[in-house]
């Protein structure tokens, strides 16, 4: 589909609700580039809910001391809880937190063809044991190190997801032949002025010989993936022959052609 073209109405658009203590944060980030160009054309919707708007205490407390004693603050139970049963009912709970399993591209695609979500974003040491148990489907990571709060994992989240949505991205090519997308990196990109600081483009990106500019993407992706990611290659479809061109890459007989 075309810049600005019609989407095919497929349902509802996927409703993304947020329960954070810093609401702002994620207005901020959606409002802006695709995604806020998406939001506004109702291809999908991003919601907030304050989780200090649930708590009953006059100094609307949020988080407690940790039962066992330690470091830190805990939050507590019955304002997450009550936050998220006021959203009423979704297609999946998830809570951020880097105890999760890893959030994959695999997992966006999934989550670009559901109707909504909420995603509950921890501050302090996390959230209640109780609340995690009894109110949560699914529980993700972005990454092994540790963020201060749970926004930018959701927004990770949102805008990994929310650019798969038909029409969201200009152009719906540019999301099929991306990183991930065939369990590879994706290969190197170039664009005008053809020489820059005496650095010539690779000239068979000049040759307008597709059959041969996709050859050599596809090879750029694989030795880049073996370079940084061999853990990804494993796994990924690869055929005889380009297993063995990139046994030949380990054993030293490397092109210097990136
Ligand atoms: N004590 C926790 C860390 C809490 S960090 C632990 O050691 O596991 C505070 C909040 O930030 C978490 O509740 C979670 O919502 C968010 N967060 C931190 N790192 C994250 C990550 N890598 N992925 C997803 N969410 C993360």
């Amino acid at each position: 589909m075309g810049e600005g073209g019609e989407v095919d109405e497929v349902g509802p658009p996927l409703c993304f609700t947020v329960l954070t203590l810093f609401p702002q944060l994620i207005a901020g980030y959606v409002g802006e580039g695709v995604l806020g160009r998406a939001l506004t054309r109702g291809l999908a919707r991003v919601e907030t809910v304050d989780v200090r708007d649930f708590t009953t205490d006059r100094y609307r407390t949020v988080d407690d001391v940790p039962f066992g004693g330690g470091a830190g603050m805990v939050m507590k139970p019955e304002p997450i809880a009550a936050a998220i049963e006021s959203v009423g009912p979704v297609d999946r709970r998830v809570l951020v937190t880097p105890d999760g399993r890893p959030f994959t591209q695999a997992d966006a695609v999934a989550w670009s063809g559901l109707g909504s979500i909420v995603l509950v974003c921890g501050r302090y040491e996390g959230i209640d044991q109780r609340v995690r148990d009894t109110l949560i489907d699914d529980e993700i990571s972005i990454g092994d190190y540790v963020l201060s709060g749970g926004e930018l994992a959701a927004l990770v989240v949102i805008d990994a997801t929310l650019r798969l949505v038909p029409g969201v991205l200009g152009n719906a090519e540019s999301a099929q032949h991306e990183s991930f997308s065939d369990g590879l990196l994706e290969h190197p990109h170039f664009t005008r002025p053809a020489v820059w600081r005496d650095l010539p483009v690779p000239p068979v990106l000049l040759s307008g010989h597709h059959a041969r500019i996709d050859a050599w993407r596809r090879r750029q992706s694989l030795r880049h993936t073996a370079r940084v990611r061999p853990d990804l290659l494993a796994r990924a479809p690869l055929t005889e022959a380009e297993r063995r061109d990139l046994l030949d890459l380990t054993s030293g007989d490397e092109e210097t052609d990136r």
